[in-house]
This record gives structure tokens, sequence and C-alpha cells, in this order.
């Protein structure tokens, strides 16, 4: 998977993915990352990419001319790639639109600063826009990172195994979290595990997990949950 980012902060990427399964996935081709500098984009001497709302307000936005320049240059395919705009106005990044991503060839993410985006690059340029939650980040890299590792560790054999993406929350029930996991040592600061994790009986287990995996979700999700 080809994934490219335009950001005025190009040095934010480095080191971000220099660990990990994502990292792995990079160094061993299955994605190809390209960090764009915004400024590359601009004529004047002192590389403007952004100017003051119409209407007044505060702040800055970024202009839309160097962004439309931007992807018409970099994108190789714009058929078939996708390009996010991150965005706090965005629709809100979810597993089910990880999994969606994962069969794009390319992926072009426009990182936001300031007070945002022309509008006119949401208007006519780009296939989605995307928010990571209900809070206003300082700039798009971030949000742009968080779907690139959510989307990469999908990719077909990022993960050493492949069953760790079914198992997992909001996938095997989508309205569920994963159930609690416990490690050795059984028993830990007098907490022991649940005696049926240690039984050996993987169909108890099955239906210890799935109950577990409900409790925790009532517990900590009860909107993912029907009435
Ligand atoms: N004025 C904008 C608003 O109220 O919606 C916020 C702009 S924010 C300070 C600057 C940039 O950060 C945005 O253009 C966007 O790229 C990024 N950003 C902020 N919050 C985000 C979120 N929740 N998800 C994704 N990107 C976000």
């Amino acid at each position: 998977m080809l994934v490219q980012v335009i950001t005025i902060f190009p040095d934010f990427f480095r080191g971000l993915f220099a660990e990990g399964v994502v990292a792995k996935a990079i160094t061993s081709g299955t994605i190809e990352l390209r960090v764009h500098d915004l400024r590359q984009w601009t004529d004047d001497r002192h590389k403007t990419v952004d100017d003051r709302p119409f209407g007044g307000g505060e702040g800055m936005l970024l202009k839309a001319d160097p962004i439309f320049r931007a992807v018409e240059q970099i994108v190789e395919d714009r058929a078939t790639a996708k390009v996010l705009l991150l965005s706090a106005q965005g629709h809100q990044f979810d597993q089910a639109m990880a999994q969606g991503l994962v069969d794009c060839r390319e992926l072009v993410f426009i990182c936001g600063r300031y007070e945002g985006v022309d509008e006119r690059v949401a208007e006519h340029l780009i296939d989605g826009e995307i928010s990571i939650g209900d809070y206003v980040l300082s700039g798009g890299e971030l949000g742009a990172a968080v779907v690139l590792d959510a989307v990469g560790r999908l990719l077909p054999g990022v993960l050493g195994n492949a069953d760790s993406t079914v198992h997992e929350s909001f996938t095997r029930d989508a309205k569920l979290l994963d159930c609690p996991q416990y490690t050795r040592p059984a028993e830990y600061r007098g907490w022991a595990v649940p005696d049926v994790l240690l039984s050996g009986n993987h169909a108890e287990i099955e239906k210890w997990r799935k109950r577990a995996a409900l409790e925790k979700t009532r517990r900590n999700r009860p909107d993912l949950l029907p009435e």
C-alpha cells in the first residue's frame, strides 16, 4: 500500500513509525510511506501556505491552491487512490472504516493546521473527511498516524498471526469490546486469574470470554450495546 502524507511538518513523521509492526511493514515494503512538505507547492519567497479567513475570525487557514497542486502532482492513480482530509468535522474513524481502507492501493492524507483548511478542499478535492474523535487537535498529523496505524496492522502479513485481528474489540462482534486477558503468573499480589482460563476446556473458555466481553462492554462502553 502506498501511503502519502501532505503536511507542513514533515519531520513529525520521523521516528513515529521507527518501531513496532507498522515500522516493520514499512521496512519490508508492505507499506511505502511518502511524506511531503506542503510548502513545496508554494511560489512565493516565504513559502506561504496560509491566509486569513473571509468574513473575519480568529487564526489562519491552509490555502486551497498548494493542497490542490500537491494532490494533483503526487497521486499516482486518482481513480483508485483515496484522498482523505483529517478534520474534526469529519466522519468519526472506527474499526469498520479501517477495514474498509485495507484494500486501497493508495491512501493520501491531508493534514490540516491552524484553524483548518479552505473548505473547497473538502468540497472538490477529497474522497473523505475523517475525524479521529470528538476533540480538537492542533493538526492532522496525529490523526493521519492513527489511521495509518489502524489500517497498516490489518494489511495481510503485517501481524505475525492473522487471527490477532479477528479476535479484537469492534471486530469479532462489531458491537463488543475484546474480553479481558491475563498472562503469567496465574496469581499476582493475591489476585488470581479466573479458574476457567486454566482449565484447558476450550468450550468453557470461549463461553467465559463471550460473557466477560459483554460485561466489559456494558461497564466501559454501554453505548455500543442495543438499548
Ligand atoms: N477549526 C477547526 C474546527 O473547529 O473544527 C479545528 C482546526 S484544528 C485546530 C487544526 C487541524 O487539526 C484540522 O484542520 C485537522 O486537520 C486537525 N484536527 C483537529 N482535530 C481533529 C480530529 N478530531 N480528527 C482529525 N483531525 C483533527
